[in-house]
């Protein structure tokens, strides 16, 4: 399994406020990874520096052998890294199915393969077919969140970026979005999951690390800090 992701020494900064202060880890390929934290930990920003929607004042970031820190967003999705927004993002007045279809939107390759796309993210996702001509915007807070997977998974990524996936779902609601995404990840696709939902993300996770004001704090295969004095005070409530 080779390395797919790696962060160095990453600094960020909004105007004067340093909120990535040297950060660095790294994802092999098949892992999850989850990035967890408090509120304001700088989970969001690492995820928005990955994807290119935020530029690093220093450091670097590498996929594949790409070095993508000063790339742009869009040719960073083509190389096959998909970001899964928080707060989802859905097209609201769009069907579900218009919305899988501009996750479809950066490949070059045929209809006939979109389409056959389109189905196996049907079958991934049962209940999103069953709402295929529905608006976006009348679905359920879970159903949305599916609809953010699914159309991500139409650019083919390698990884999926997770933005806090359970956020606003239901104790069930999260259980059944986290299953999805470890069945994605039996499926092949490398992911990485930030999530403020610690308890539920070091269960599905292989490795972790606990991101605090702007640095890495602690890190560890996911069992091992599941079952961490300081990590189970702070982040599991126990
Ligand atoms: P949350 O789970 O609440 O989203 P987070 O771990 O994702 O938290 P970030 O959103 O990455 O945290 O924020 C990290 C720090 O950067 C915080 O102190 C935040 O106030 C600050 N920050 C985030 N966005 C901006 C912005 N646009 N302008 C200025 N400061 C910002």
């Amino acid at each position: 399994m080779g390395e797919m992701l790696r962060v160095s020494d990453l600094n960020v900064f909004y105007g004067s406020i340093h909120a990535i202060k040297d950060i660095s880890f790294h994802v092999d390929e098949g892992e999850i990874v989850t990035l967890i934290g408090a509120n304001g930990a700088g989970k969001t920003t690492t995820m928005h520096a990955i994807s290119g929607l935020l530029k690093p004042k220093s450091g670097t970031i590498d996929f594949l052998g790409n070095r993508i820190s000063q790339m742009e967003a869009h040719k960073i999705i083509r190389l096959g890294l998909a970001q899964v927004p928080e707060g989802r993002r859905v097209f609201s007045h769009l069907t579900v199915q218009e919305n899988l279809s501009m996750g479809a939107f950066t490949r070059k390759d045929g209809a006939s393969a979109i389409a056959q796309d389109l189905e196996m993210v049907f079958d991934r996702l049962p209940r999103l077919k069953e709402r295929r001509k529905q608006q976006a915007g009348t679905l359920s807070g879970g159903e949305q969140q599916m609809l953010a997977i699914g159309r991500a998974l139409m650019c083919k990524p390698k990884m999926l970026l997770l933005d806090e996936p359970s956020m606003g779902l239901s104790p069930l609601l999260v259980k059944e979005i986290f299953k999805i995404i470890e069945d994605v990840n039996k499926d092949g696709v490398t992911v990485l999951l930030v999530e403020q939902n610690a308890k539920m993300a070091l269960e599905i996770a292989d490795r972790a690390y606990v991101l605090e004001t702007g640095t890495v704090k602690m890190e560890g295969p996911a069992d091992e800090l599941a079952n961490n004095i300081e990590v189970r005070k702070a982040y599991l409530g126990c």
